[in-house]
């Protein structure tokens, strides 16, 4: 099957690999059906984000249809799932305090980071990682439930209220989704995002009430000058957002990229500010993702703008501003959310 292999830096490869097989009782055989391409993936690529090893499949964001499973199962042929990609064990330290997205053996055992992931036909995982979707759910839907999961896990961490002046910086796949849980929650905010072309695609993915527009400064005109509650997606946004925290507000940092910046620590402490980041799925946060796409709370169809097929993929990562070829990254164009859906 034909398979995106990372090889290092900026090193994508499309390499025949041969069909994974089941090896234990309750691991199941899928068939993908569809793939997200994610920032994560662009920062392994360009080495923002070093956590990933050569040889690897990459791809962690899917959809997929039981191929096989044991006859035990509660699953069986034909069934229609979301994928956790995240591994936890369950039984290490962090896992048993609660912070299953540190578990001790994700670093060997992470699905398209660590271990080989779904930008390929098939893939092999453990029964208890699947969560079944309806048959009026496509599978590109159901393969934001992913990044979806990582948003609500961002969002449990903050004290959201409908008073609560809230910005986010980026408007990509996370950007918006956040723009979302947090809406759930009562509050209405604006998306800040440099590029034009992304803001206009933006604008037709936001919850009601909600604005995009180009600064951060612009962002905090009606509220002025001052948020509440900020989230980074850009890991380049902190100083910024935190001279601008009232007394009280809280900044959640999620983007993926290697960066020291100097803030006034000073001001966070006498200004009872929080500083909080988030990765991953904490527990329960996967089941109510897929709650939310299939009940149709949050419009996750609306950031797929792009379907493409997997030999396709190298073009699918320059919509994202990842140009393999010349080895940087640019800016994204008006793409958001890039699904590979025909793998071969
Ligand atoms: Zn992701
Ligand atoms: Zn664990």
């Amino acid at each position: 099957m034909l398979s995106a292999v990372y090889d290092g830096q900026w090193d994508l490869q499309l390499a025949e690999r041969q069909r994974p097989v089941r090896s234990r009782e309750d691991d199941v055989l899928l068939a993908v059906r569809a793939t997200g391409i994610c920032g994560t993936d662009i920062g392994i690529l360009s080495g923002a984000y070093g956590a990933a090893t050569p040889g690897v499949v990459l791809g962690h964001e899917f959809a997929a249809e039981v191929v096989e499973a044991s006859p035990g199962s509660r699953f069986a042929k034909g069934d229609r799932v979301a994928v956790d990609p995240t591994y936890f064990c369950g039984a290490c330290a962090a896992c048993r305090s609660n912070r299953p997205n540190h578990c001790e053996f994700k670093t060997v055992s992470e699905t398209g980071v660590s271990r080989d992931g779904a930008f390929c036909a098939y893939h092999v995982t453990e029964e208890r990682f699947l969560y079944p979707i309806p048959d009026e759910t496509s599978f590109s839907e159901a393969a934001l439930s992913e990044p979806l999961s990582c948003a609500m896990t961002g969002t449990a961490k903050l004290d959201v209220r409908p008073d609560s002046d809230v910005v986010i910086v980026g408007a990509g796949t996370l950007g918006l989704l956040y723009a979302w849980c947090i809406s759930l929650r009562g509050a209405i905010g604006t998306i800040a995002e440099h590029s034009p072309a992304r803001r206009a695609v933006a604008a037709t993915a936001l919850p009601n009430g909600w604005r995009v527009v180009g600064t951060i400064e612009e962002a905090t005109e009606k509220s002025g000058g001052m948020l509440d509650i900020g989230v980074d997606t850009t890991a380049v946004a902190i100083p910024d957002l935190l001279r601008r925290t009232r007394p009280g507000g809280a900044l959640l940092q999620i983007g993926l990229r290697q960066s020291d910046t100097n803030i006034d620590v000073g001001y966070l402490a006498d200004k009872s500010i929080s500083l909080i980041g988030s990765v991953d799925s904490a527990y329960g946060s996967f089941q109510a993702a897929v709650a939310a796409i299939t009940k149709r709370l949050i419009p996750v169809e609306r950031l797929v703008t792009h379907r493409i097929p997997l030999d396709g993929l190298r073009d699918g990562f320059s919509l994202l501003g990842c140009d393999l070829e010349r080895k940087r990254l640019g800016r994204p164009g008006d793409a958001i959310k890039v699904v590979v859906d025909a793998f071969s």
